[in-house]
């Protein structure tokens, strides 16, 4: 639900044109977000790699149907590429497919994808791709399996919930990539997903298991001790070609800790004016983060 009230542009617009309610949840955007434009990310995402982590960092955006802001959005994307290897910060550049015209033709999204592989080809930067709801699986992994057989360089990322996944997952490694494992951000019917529980967990370790035996690279995109706890024990970080990815703000003690233990991690951070979008996929996926919320507006 709290998704689409983050959809709906008429309560966007409110929270814009409404400036105390506005400036109340930027605070709690805040903890998220690294601000509104290319040069908040890029400021942050320096800090970090000066830190020691790895950085992705995403512009934030989905589901846009009007084809000159897919346009836009792809040309921003180009911006930070260029700004990624100008500036010498050593990131990869995550997005939405349904940033970039998914939602309104499939052949605009790849047309878009492949001339920022293309550009991130020459640039030395790396794409990741996201998944999104379970309606646009199949098209994101056709987009992708397309593309990926011309520019090694995108990697895609896969959802553990999913019922489908192992099969994704076995479809796909034919292909050189990079893979990111995630939970699942997503309200999905029950018929084809699994709820948290130990159940997805053991799913989730099964999956990062099958794509390190591949030869895979892999993501360990999670914040959930026990999983990475398990990583540990069955001493899969010994492969250089595994790391832990986190997002910007979440449990920013366990990053900082599994770096000092000497463990690659990585820092998802995001940047846009669509941070209130974000925001809501963030306390949807994490319900106590009203109450965070809450605690931020009545204390400012
Ligand atoms: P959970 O069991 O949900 O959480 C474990 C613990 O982490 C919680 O107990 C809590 O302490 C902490 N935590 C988790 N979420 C939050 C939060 N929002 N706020 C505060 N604390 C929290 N999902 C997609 O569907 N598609 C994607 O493309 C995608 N990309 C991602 C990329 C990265 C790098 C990461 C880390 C996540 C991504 N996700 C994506 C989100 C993912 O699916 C989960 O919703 C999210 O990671 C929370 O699940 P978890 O594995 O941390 O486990």
């Amino acid at each position: 639900a709290l998704k689409s009230i983050a959809r709906r542009s008429d309560l966007k617009s409110y929270v814009e044109q409404t400036p105390q309610l506005n400036r109340l949840l930027r605070l709690t955007a805040d903890r998220y977000v690294t601000g509104e434009h290319r040069k908040d990310g890029l400021k942050v995402g320096r800090k970090l790699v000066a830190k020691g982590y790895a950085v992705s960092i995403e512009y934030i955006g989905e589901n846009t149907t009007v084809a000159t802001e897919c346009e836009a959005a792809a040309l921003e994307m180009m911006a930070l590429i260029h700004d990624l290897s100008q500036g010498g910060v050593p990131a990869r550049v995550s997005f939405d497919l349904s940033h970039i015209g998914l939602s309104l033709d499939k052949e605009l999204a790849f047309s878009h994808l492949m001339n920022l592989a293309e550009q991130a080809q020459e640039a030395g930067v790396e794409l990741f791709i996201s998944m999104e709801e379970s309606s646009k699986t199949d098209d994101i992994l056709s987009v992708y399996e397309r593309a990926v057989s011309f520019y090694p360089n995108i990697g895609i990322t896969l959802q553990a919930h999913l019922t489908r996944t192992p099969q994704d997952l076995a479809a796909i490694v034919a292909s050189p990539s990079r893979i990111r494992i995630v939970k699942g951000a997503y309200q999905e019917p029950a018929d084809c997903s699994i709820p948290r529980s130990s159940t997805l967990s053991d799913r989730y370790l099964e999956l990062v298991e099958s794509t390190i035996r591949q030869g895979h690279r892999v993501s360990i995109a999670t914040h959930d001790e026990h999983i990475i706890e398990e990583v540990l024990e069955r001493g899969w970080l010994s492969n250089s070609d595994v790391e832990f990815e986190m997002l910007y703000g979440i449990r920013p003690d366990l990053s900082s800790r599994l770096k000092a233990a000497g463990h690659p991690v990585r820092i998802y951070l995001t940047y846009g004016h669509q941070w209130f979008l974000y925001l809501c996929h963030r306390i949807a996926e994490y319900p106590p983060n009203l109450f965070q919320a809450v605690i931020d507006m009545v204390s400012n």
